[in-house]
């Protein structure tokens, strides 16, 4: 059980495909079977299981996955005692601050005594505590755009792409507080098989990086 490198990688959601087939590129074959929590690679000595992008930090400081393929924005907000290892260039996204259309903006301190909607306390915390501005922050989970419409805050953090969420809920992108990309974490407490495994692992990804370059 200790001589197989563990990953884990989001089950289902924005990280899952490419999370699969960096590691299907690195070599590594694996059948991921629709509904499957874990699955054993046939020829490296590796399993995958397949998580909540959100606990997959705990997963890793605790040793239960060696490794794993997460948002750095969910690595950082998370605050897990991991290692990022490699950045991997994939999933990439901003965490911004919006607010409604119209309203006017000149900087982050129009934003002192107001609310902030956000499913990212720690990351929006420490932006306004570094840039000197008092405001409320609600830490709702999910549809945090819909925030202002319904009177529950004044502006909402959350992760952006394009920006078409934000606009068609009637806001305004005014600050991106975090750019964020795919990273690798490990354990701490990684065995030397499992080090070494890692450190292969990690050669054939740059391997893989460098021939898309
Ligand atoms: P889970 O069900 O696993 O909790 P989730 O809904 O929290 O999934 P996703 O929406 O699948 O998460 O996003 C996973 C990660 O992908 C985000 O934490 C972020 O790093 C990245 N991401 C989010 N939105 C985008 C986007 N529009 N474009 C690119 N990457 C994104
Ligand atoms: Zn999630």
């Amino acid at each position: 059980m200790n001589e197989v490198l563990r990953i884990a990688v989001q089950k289902s959601g924005r990280l899952s495909e490419d999370s699969l087939k960096l590691i299907k590129e690195c070599g590594i074959r694996f059948d991921s079977g629709a509904g499957k929590l874990k699955t054993a690679a046939s020829n490296f000595p590796a399993e995958i299981l397949f998580l909540r992008d959100d606990d997959i930090p705990g997963y890793v400081e605790d040793g239960v996955a060696h490794i794993g393929i997460v948002g750095e924005n969910v690595s950082v907000e998370t605050n897990r005692e991991v290692d990022t290892v490699h950045r991997l260039g994939f999933s990439k996204c901003r965490l911004s601050i919006g607010i409604p259309r119209g309203v006017p903006y000149t900087s982050i301190h129009d934003l002192d005594g107001k609310s902030i909607a956000t499913s990212y306390p720690r990351l929006l915390g420490t932006y306004l505590a570094e840039n000197g501005v008092s405001a409320q922050i609600h830490e709702i989970s999910g549809s945090v755009e819909i925030a202002p419409s319904i009177g529950l805050a004044e502006a909402v953090c959350d992760i952006v792409s394009s920006g078409s969420t934000l606009l068609s809920n009637g806001l305004q992108e005014v600050e991106v507080i975090f750019r964020s990309e795919a990273v690798m974490i490990a354990s701490r407490n990684l065995n030397g098989t499992q080090q070494n495994l890692l450190d292969q692992l990690l050669f054939r990804i740059k391997s893989v990086q460098t021939a898309k370059n």
